[in-house]
């Protein structure tokens, strides 16, 4: 049969609720709106290329900026609803909704090249839907030389979680269920990754970057990968690990180019001006001055790097966490070595899916020998 990996994924995106989801989630549309309204020198006179627009938001913050020019492409039905945002806000001079696949156009009105392409494609794990890689012809096809990819830069975090809780829900419940053995119901956890929030308190490893995407020059093939690791306990005393925990960090720099390798990610918090004052947008209450709060400069010549983290130390997003259960918890103390393999693929079956495979050995401090072990995850 012929495989359509698309209809169903922009049907997705056609409807009302899902386009409410990701702009009410505080920590990534205020972001966004921090990076576009504060940084006038790329986005004054501009000409941008918004991927994926959905409801239109980043190409309306956009136009705040001072962007001459915004080409807003959304292949799904929402498409419209973005246009009829624009004339409502009488930005239609300014914003040009075209209701296409990104891959299949040529820019309007003789347009050739652009200098920045904004883009929310980030998916689960980051690279769940396959999204970027429309982005990355975009790129291509569109941003000049010199041009810049907002967002420039995303980090993709891998850690032990504890995960008592999540096990104890999906796997531990099914045990006795009003007296009866159901464990049979909570065997196919182990098949899928599971996304959901888990606090900073059931982090027991430093996160280890398995992926570093510098969206100015990574190409599509690089998005098929496998990563060694390393991940070394925190744990004080003996503690049981059920989950590998996968995030990502993400970062803009107005100039484009790579962040120093140093640079520590935005960390939300509740009560952070960030999400109570840009969000939400009432009356007159974004201000320039609001807007503008950049991360304060670590030293002389260092980009203004603006970020935010999708990981259980921030406000959660609606990405929140992807955690692979273990088959075989390990126990874990203070100094144990997780070593394995991290892989990445899109599927077979449907390129908007990803298979994950996890190889890894742990070894205690004292011990030479290794306990050998493996498992095999899918989305
Ligand atoms: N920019 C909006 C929506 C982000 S969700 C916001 O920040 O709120 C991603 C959007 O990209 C979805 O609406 C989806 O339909 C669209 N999209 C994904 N791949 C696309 C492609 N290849 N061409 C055009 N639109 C695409």
């Amino acid at each position: 049969p012929l495989r359509d990996d698309d209809s169903h994924y922009f049907q997705s995106y056609a409807e009302n609720d899902i386009h409410a989801v990701m702009i009410q989630d505080k920590v990534r549309t205020a972001t966004y709106a921090k990076f576009i309204q504060s940084s006038p020198e790329l986005f004054k006179d501009a000409v941008v290329l918004d991927v994926g627009c959905g409801s239109g938001i980043l190409s309306l913050f956009a136009a705040r900026a001072g962007a001459k020019r915004v080409i807003s492409v959304e292949a799904s039905h929402i498409a419209e609803k973005a246009e009829r945002i624009v004339k409502d806000n009488g930005l239609e001079d300014t914003i040009t909704v075209v209701q296409a696949k990104v891959e299949d156009i040529t820019l309007p009105d003789g347009i050739e090249q652009v200098d920045v392409i904004i883009s929310e494609w980030m998916g689960y794990a980051l690279l769940y839907e396959s999204m970027l890689d429309s982005v990355l012809r975009a790129r291509d096809r569109f941003l000049r030389p010199g041009g810049v990819m907002a967002p420039s830069q995303c980090k993709m975090m891998f850690a032990l979680c504890e995960a008592g809780e999540i096990f104890k829900e999906r796997v531990g419940f099914w045990s006795d269920v009003y007296g009866f053995d159901l464990s049979a119901m909570g065997r196919d956890v182990y098949e899928d990754a599971i996304v959901d929030i888990v606090g900073p308190e059931t982090i027991y490893s430093e996160a280890y970057t398995i992926k570093d995407l510098y969206l100015g020059d990574v190409i599509s093939r690089q998005l098929d990968f496998s990563t060694p690791f390393t991940l070394v306990s925190t744990a004080e005393r003996r503690t049981k690990i059920h989950a590998f925990v996968l995030y990502f960090d993400v970062f803009f720099t107005a100039t484009g180019e790579p962040i120093p390798p140093d640079t520590d990610v935005y960390l939300a918090r509740e009560g952070d001006p960030l999400l109570a004052e840009v969000w939400p947008l009432g009356g007159r209450a974004h201000t320039a001055r609001r807007l503008s709060m950049g991360e304060p400069l670590k030293g002389k010549g260092r980009p203004k790097v603006t970020s935010f983290s999708t990981g259980p130390a921030s406000v959660s997003t609606h990405w929140k966490q992807t955690l692979f259960l273990l088959r075989e918890p390990m126990t874990v103390s203070e100094g144990t070595t997780v070593q394995g393999t991290f892989k990445c693929r899109k599927s077979a079956t449907n390129s908007r899916e990803l298979d994950v495979e996890i190889h890894y050995v742990v070894q205690e401090p004292s011990e030479a020998a290794a306990v050998g072990d493996a498992v095999v995850q899918m989305f």
